[in-house]
């Protein structure tokens, strides 16, 4: 079988970049070794971010970054054995956090997040995906004075853009979420913002959209990607399909493929875990709810509460160590009735990241029909969409909706 283009990874990124190429006339194939929107597209947070402009950065204040060598902050977590190797990567991504790295970083990303609702809603109406989204933006909960100033510069960027931000009290942000426990001194509504009920679902639906439109979703596994001929060749089950060009999605797996044509980018993951809860007492949320001195967001879901952690670095591979869900959950029941869990293990998944926040959206330096489009971090959920489209523009020649070269492969050497 053969088509114009192979869509390696149907995560968010991938299927997005498969449905904006189908809908440009590239006959396409999307292929995963499981199913769409299985993996880390799965297991997020379900913010379709805009206004989230500062990268998450890695702590620079001694006192910040003792709390995490000595594991006391619950929004981090990480594997002595992962660090050596992470070393390079990590004092990396330490020099990108420095204040005016963070402010320039904002501002290259601004054009493409200023988009991303936008591009959601977009693909969520064609692909009949309306139903899972919500336009309630979320919120922040602040416990003590010390958070509430954290978020200056955050709100400093969002007022010089012009997002909508709502100060509440603490019986102000009570009469938003009435189920939360008042466990906090202030609160912030991010208005602009939306979520999703099962970011799965959404990409899923996605998916069934470019089967509508003529695309073909597949099973096969990328590691038997082969270049020959005129193009690539992959093996999806019993047959071997063709493509005169391949774009890599493959998030957390990307380099995979990559290392063994030749590519070294600074790919790392983030690892993170969710949980489920039943809500106690007929309690309810409106919108995500993040706590950010306490490491986690809640958000309502298909399946419960979910409780989403913050960072773990380790090895992608490496055995489960959900110890951030514990400690989040037991902050968590002070601020919200959480029942018992909907599950009986954590799920796990790791956030693709470049050390400079930023992912790389490209054709590859050194094969003229290879392109790539991962490494969206913390975004990734946010970003698909607008990724999908913007690369659609870049490989059929059209003019393209922001300047791409931000999310240059070659910003790396
Ligand atoms: C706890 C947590 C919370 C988060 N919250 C948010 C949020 O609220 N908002 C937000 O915007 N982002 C959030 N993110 C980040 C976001 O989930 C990711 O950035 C995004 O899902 C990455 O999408 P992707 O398509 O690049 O990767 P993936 O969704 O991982 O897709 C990659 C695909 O490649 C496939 N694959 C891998 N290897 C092979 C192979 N050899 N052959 C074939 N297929 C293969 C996998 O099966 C998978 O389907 C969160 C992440 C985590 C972990």
């Amino acid at each position: 079988m053969r088509y114009d283009v192979l869509v390696l990874g149907g995560g968010i990124v991938g299927t997005s970049v498969a449905v904006h190429l189908q809908e440009r006339g590239r006959a396409v194939a999307l292929i995963d070794r499981r199913g769409p929107g299985e993996e880390t597209s799965h297991g997020n947070a379900g913010l379709v971010e805009r206004t989230s402009l500062l990268p998450i950065a890695f702590p620079r204040s001694l006192p910040a970054l003792a709390e995490i060598v000595l594991k006391r902050y619950p929004g981090a977590n990480y594997h002595w054995s992962a660090l050596p190797r992470l070393a390079p990567w990590l004092l990396a991504y330490w020099r990108n956090s420095a204040p005016d790295r963070l402010d320039a970083t904002a501002r290259l990303m601004y054009p493409i997040l200023s988009t991303t609702v936008a591009e959601h809603r977009a693909l969520a109406s064609k692909a009949d995906a309306e139903s899972f989204f919500r336009d309630t933006g979320w919120l922040k909960i602040h416990r003590t004075e010390e958070d509430c100033r954290a978020e200056e510069k955050s709100l400093a960027l969002a007022a010089e853009f012009g997002h909508q931000v709502r100060h509440l009290d603490r019986e102000e942000t009570l009469a938003l979420e009435p189920s939360l426990r008042p466990d906090f001194i202030a609160g912030t509504h991010w208005t602009d913002p939306h979520s999703v009920s099962s970011p799965g679902g959404v990409t899923k639906a996605y998916a069934s959209y470019l089967a509508k439109i003529g695309g073909v979703v597949l099973r096969g596994d990328a590691g038997s990607l082969r270049q020959g001929g005129a193009g690539w060749t992959i093996g999806a089950g019993a047959s071997q399909i063709e493509a005169r060009e391949v774009v890599v999605c493959l998030g957390p797996w990307s380099m995979d493929v990559l290392a063994p044509l030749g590519y070294r980018l600074p790919l790392a993951v983030k690892r993170g875990y969710h949980m489920h809860y039943r809500a106690a007492d007929g309690a309810t949320l409106g919108r995500p709810v993040i706590d950010e001195a306490g490491g986690y967001v809640l958000t309502p879901m298909v399946g419960g509460i979910r409780l989403t952690t913050g960072v773990e670095f380790a090895r992608r591979d490496a055995p489960k160590t959900p110890v951030q869900v514990d400690r989040a959950e037991k902050l968590a029941r002070d601020l919200f009735p959480l029942g018992t869990r909907a599950e009986p293990e954590p799920w796990m998944g790791a956030r693709p990241m470049f050390p400079d926040s930023r992912p790389v959206i490209d054709r590859a330096p050194r094969h003229g029909n290879l392109w790539l489009a991962f490494g969206h971090q913390h975004l990734g959920f946010t970003l698909g969409p607008a990724t999908g489209r913007l690369l659609a523009e870049m490989m059929t020649g059209e003019p393209t909706h922001v300047d791409p070269s931000p999310f240059s492969a070659e910003r790396f050497g």
